[in-house]
C-alpha cells in the first residue's frame, strides 16, 4: 500500500495490550464484569519459515502456509512469503479462571466456560482490532481464523485437523510446545487461549528456544508426569496421546451441563488444562531456566 508506515513489534505489542486494556469486549459477561485476559504473550514468524511446509507434511497439506492465506485473502497486495510475518499471541487465564476449574471434575466452571465464549468474543474481536490497526497503517493483513474459507477437515493422523491451527502459529512463533495432551505449553503455562494475524510486514522472527517440539512437557522430556491422563473425565489423554473424539463427544455434553447449570449458551471443559504441573508455567526445569537466561538450543529439528 502506499504511504504505509513502519510498523516493529513493540508497535504490534502496544496495540494487543492496549485493546486488552481499554475494550469493552475484555469481559466475561459475570454480575461483577470481570475481565476475560489481563495479558498477553506475541510472537512473530517469517512467512518464510520452513516451518509451514513442514506443517503441510505433517498436519496435512490443507493446512495454509502464511503465504498461501495471505495471498487468497488480500489479491490487491500480492506478497512473496518472505514479505510476510505471522503475529502469533497467547491470551493466559487469569488466577481465578484456573482456580475455579481446578476444583472441578467432570464438567467446566461456570469461570472457564464463560472464557471459552465471550473470552474468544474477545479474541476474535483482537484479530480483527489488529487487522484495522495495521491497514489503517497502510498494511494489508488477515486473521487465518477468520477467513470464509477456513474449514475443519478430516486428518488421519490427527482424526481431524483445520486449515489454520492458532497453536502451531504460536509454536512457529517461538510461543511454546506441545504437550501430551496436545495443549501448548507457554512461558505462562497451557491454560490460555490463542491468536494470530498474518500481515505484509516485517518484523523480526522470535527464536524457538526449544530444541523440539515437545520440549516443554514433562512427559516426553524425561517420561514422568502424566497429570493429564488423570485430570481428563473421559480418558481421552493416554500415553499415546490425545484422543480428539473421545474429547469431542465430552464437549457436547459439556454444553448441555453449562446450559442447564450455569443458564447460558457455552461450552469447553479445559480439566486437563489445570491442575498439572504444565497449568502456568514451564514444568521441565532446565528448559525453564535456559529461557529464563535467554539461551538459544541448536536450531529446531522437523517435526516428528
Ligand atoms: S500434565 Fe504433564 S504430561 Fe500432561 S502435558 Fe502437562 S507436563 Fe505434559
Ligand atoms: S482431553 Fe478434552 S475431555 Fe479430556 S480434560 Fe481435556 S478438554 Fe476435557
Amino acid at each position: 500500500m502506499e504511504n504505509s508506515v513502519p510498523v516493529s513489534g513493540d508497535w504490534v505489542n502496544g496495540v494487543i495490550s492496549d485493546f486488552i486494556a481499554a475494550s469493552p469486549e475484555n469481559t466475561m459477561r459475570n454480575k461483577t464484569e470481570d475481565p476475560a485476559w489481563e495479558d498477553a504473550l506475541v510472537g512473530f514468524a517469517s512467512g518464510a519459515d520452513q516451518i509451514w511446509q513442514q506443517y503441510k507434511e505433517y498436519v496435512g497439506p490443507f493446512h495454509w502456509t502464511p503465504w498461501e492465506v495471505f495471498n487468497q485473502h488480500c489479491p490487491a497486495e500480492p506478497a512473496g512469503a518472505e514479505e510476510l510475518t505471522v503475529i502469533s499471541w497467547v491470551l493466559p487465564q487469569r488466577a481465578a479462571v484456573r482456580k475455579a476449574n481446578r476444583r472441578t471434575k467432570n464438567y467446566p466452571s461456570e469461570e472457564w466456560a464463560r472464557i471459552r465464549v465471550y473470552g474468544e468474543e474477545f479474541n476474535v474481536a483482537l484479530r480483527r482490532h489488529l487487522v484495522d490497526r495495521l491497514k489503517q497503517v497502510g498494511h494489508a493483513a488477515i486473521a487465518p481464523m477468520l477467513a470464509s474459507n477456513w474449514t475443519i477437515v478430516k486428518s488421519e493422523r490427527f482424526s481431524y485437523a483445520s486449515s489454520w491451527s492458532e497453536r502451531h502459529a504460536a509454536h512457529a512463533a517461538g510461543l511454546g510446545t506441545f504437550g501430551l495432551c496436545d495443549g501448548l505449553i507457554t512461558a505462562k503455562g497451557k491454560a490460555m487461549r490463542v491468536g494470530s494475524v498474518v500481515a505484509k510486514i516485517s518484523i523480526k522472527p522470535t527464536p524457538r528456544p526449544y530444541s523440539n517440539h515437545r520440549a516443554y512437557c514433562l512427559f516426553f522430556a524425561d517420561g514422568t508426569c502424566g497429570k493429564c491422563i488423570d485430570r481428563c473425565p473421559v480418558r481421552a489423554i493416554t500415553e499415546a496421546g490425545h484422543d480428539k473424539e473421545k474429547c469431542r463427544q465430552h464437549l457436547a455434553r459439556a454444553r448441555e451441563y453449562v446450559k442447564k447449570t450455569y443458564k447460558f449458551d457455552g461450552y469447553g471443559c479445559g480439566l486437563c488444562q489445570v491442575g498439572v504441573p504444565c497449568e502456568a508455567g514451564i514444568p521441565v526445569k532446565a528448559a525453564r531456566e535456559a529461557l529464563e537466561r535467554g539461551e538459544l538450543p541448536p536450531p529446531t529439528p522437523p517435526l516428528a
